[in-house]
């Protein structure tokens, strides 16, 4: 399948958790390379200090309505983290991933159409079973692999941008990592971070630094030329459920 506009791949980037050090760290890196951002937020927590005990990323500031409008007007997306960053299971489903949803659109007065799952995969089975009913169209996982038209949106992988990963393997930060299968493939990368800073990552297997943010871009864009489309996801989810329409006669 073609993407929007002829483009042979699709690039997309997601930060969890929405902190506001994006605006001083990421973002004119997204502004020199055109390429938009994507916030998971917790819609409990908009605008104030994370407050989730035990996180690497309590205590600092999360983006406002308002800087999350002017991201918006650059052409970056969001979508829900869940209320509180629970792990999610059957018994706080409702809460998490329902009720959230509601939260987050009444806190921004805009449409939630992605949820992202908190903390790890084993949070996402009980995310799954309420999604549609909740009125998400896809879900963003920490599956790492790309997608492709045919892939399930509720099932979206991501490839985790971090300088290195866990043991055993202490994999090194690859700046090619997935493009060339994506370019092959026709596939979607949707790389996830969490607050690049300089020099040094706040925790190694969760985040890159704004160096390695700024060659994952460079790599991005010298590799896909004029076949990567730019997006972020809810412009892609938005994009693969037309088509789908169009090739079902909807
Ligand atoms: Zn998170």
């Amino acid at each position: 399948m073609m993407w929007k506009s002829g483009k042979r791949w699709v690039y997309s980037i997601t930060y969890d958790e929405g902190c506001a050090a994006l605006l001083e760290h990421a973002l004119h890196v997204h502004r020199e390379y055109g390429i938009p951002g994507h916030v998971a937020l917790l819609a409990s927590q908009i605008g104030v200090r994370r407050n989730v005990t035990g996180s690497s990323y309590d205590g600092m500031m999360i983006l406002s309505k308002e800087q999350i409008y002017a991201l918006r007007a650059e052409g970056w997306g969001v979508s829900c983290h869940s209320m509180t960053h629970a792990a999610i299971t059957m018994d706080n489903v409702q809460y998490e991933v329902v009720e959230s949803r509601k939260v987050l659109e009444d806190a921004l007065e805009m449409p939630i159409r992605i949820f992202c799952v908190p903390g790890n995969n084993e949070s996402y089975p009980p995310a799954r079973s309420v999604a549609k009913i909740a009125g998400y169209y896809a879900i963003l996982t920490i599956y790492d692999n790309i997608n492709t038209a045919e892939t399930d949106l509720l099932r979206l992988c991501r490839c985790p941008l971090h300088t290195e990963y866990p043991p055993p393997f202490y994999s090194a930060f690859d700046p090619y990592k997935r493009l060339h299968q994506a370019i092959d493939r026709g596939g979607w990368v949707i790389d996830y971070a969490h607050c690049p800073m300089p020099a040094r990552p706040i925790h190694p297997w969760k985040d890159c630094t704004v160096e390695e943010l700024t060659e994952r871009f460079e790599t991005v864009r010298r590799v896909g030329g004029d076949d990567v489309w730019l997006a972020e996801p809810n412009e892609v989810v938005e994009y693969i459920l037309n088509s789908r329409d169009v090739s079902r006669g909807v």
